[in-house]
């Protein structure tokens, strides 16, 4: 019989799949790798178990213990699928910018979720990291798995997620382009790429993080921005600085607007920060055609898709969410019943 013991033993293990449409014109191969067939919908599945065994292992999590972790909601689903398995509480912290959907995703697992103001500063007592500190202190066999300074972050990708790609183009990719939230995903792939594409005849691997515009990645003070689960208004460790080649800043307007078309052209229902990821992997390949076309068509882009649009519905996908930001350009509009706007 074929089966696996636990929903939780299907993480990783994700495809490649080229984009066609929205690449027209390019001559690089730009591959998606698509993160929501994780079990949990998301990259962040991939931490989660982790973070979950190391923590036991250290004992810092025993028997009968709560997880506290602040997360916009996907780290918050791979952890309650592994927590499920051994029996933990999960209490998560969300600021009031993330999708109620999603929120409601963290509901039906089983956790708890509290939800605090997306617009204050990190040190003030109600942002979603003071919350979180403070639920940590209050509850008996807590533990805050802290994905913003948790080593295993990034380790996850530097065993999983950067030997998938490696193998799966045979050793072939060129470009590694990601969108930078903890960090964890960029620092631990581009790290593995970078380290097995070191000493290959055409060079080491070049990685591209997106940030969105505003974010102190891509020299921004951390103004508000809409696109959710990347760029930070503070430095975590879980990031390393020396790994990226480049960072690219993406405005809210052109991620959302490519997260549209990466549904309606290419068949991938996508969340924001994918859209983000891909304008920046376009930007890379479109400047390779400019700068050196032999190398564009040798190009093997591999951007990574984080999550599913399925959180965004009421969102990124809502004609009338869009408008009411000004984002929402004539070509992609759609008719929604009951849109009087
Ligand atoms: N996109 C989404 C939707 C996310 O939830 C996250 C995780 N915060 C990321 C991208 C970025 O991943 P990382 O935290 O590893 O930088």
């Amino acid at each position: 019989m074929q089966y696996v013991d636990h929903v939780a033993d299907l993480v990783g293990g994700t495809p490649l799949v080229r984009l066609h449409a929205v690449t027209a014109g390019l001559s690089a191969t730009v591959l998606a790798k698509v993160e929501y067939l994780n079990p949990g919908g998301s990259i962040k599945d991939r931490i989660a178990a982790r973070i979950v065994a190391e923590a036991e292992r250290r004992g810092d999590l025993r028997p009968g213990g709560t997880i506290v972790e602040p997360t916009s909601g996907n780290t918050g689903v791979g952890l309650a699928l592994v927590a499920q398995r051994r029996g933990y509480r999960c209490v998560f912290v969300c600021p009031d910018k993330v999708s109620p959907e999603k929120q409601d995703v963290l509901r039906a697992y089983g956790a708890e979720v509290v939800v605090t103001p997306t617009a204050v500063a990190p040190d003030s007592p109600d942002s979603y990291y003071s919350v979180a500190a403070r639920l940590v202190r209050e509850t008996p066999g807590a533990y805050q798995p802290n994905q913003y300074a948790n080593p295993d972050g990034p380790a996850s990708h530097y065993a999983s997620t950067g030997p998938e790609i490696w193998r799966a183009t045979e050793g072939r990719v060129t470009h590694l382009v990601t969108g930078v939230g903890t960090g964890g995903t960029i620092t631990g792939t581009g790290r593995y790429l970078h380290d097995v594409s070191r000493d290959r005849p055409g060079g080491p691997v070049v990685v591209v993080g997106a940030d969105p515009e505003g974010s102190v990645y891509s020299g921004g003070t951390g103004r508000p921005y809409l696109v959710e689960g990347v760029g930070e208004d503070f430095w975590p460790s879980a990031y390393d600085p020396t790994v990226p080649d480049e960072v690219l800043a993406v405005d809210d307007a052109e991620a959302f607007a490519m997260t549209r078309r990466l549904a309606r052209e290419e068949a991938l229902l996508v969340g924001g920060s994918s859209g983000m990821a891909v304008v920046a992997a376009l930007r890379v390949a479109e400047r390779l055609e400019r700068e050196d076309p032999a190398a564009a068509a040798r190009a093997v882009v591999v951007v990574l898709l984080p999550d599913s649009g399925r959180g965004y519905l009421s969102k990124i996908f809502s004609d009338p969410w869009m408008r009411s930001y000004g984002f929402l350009r004539d070509e992609g509009a759609t008719t929604t019943v009951g849109d009087v706007l």
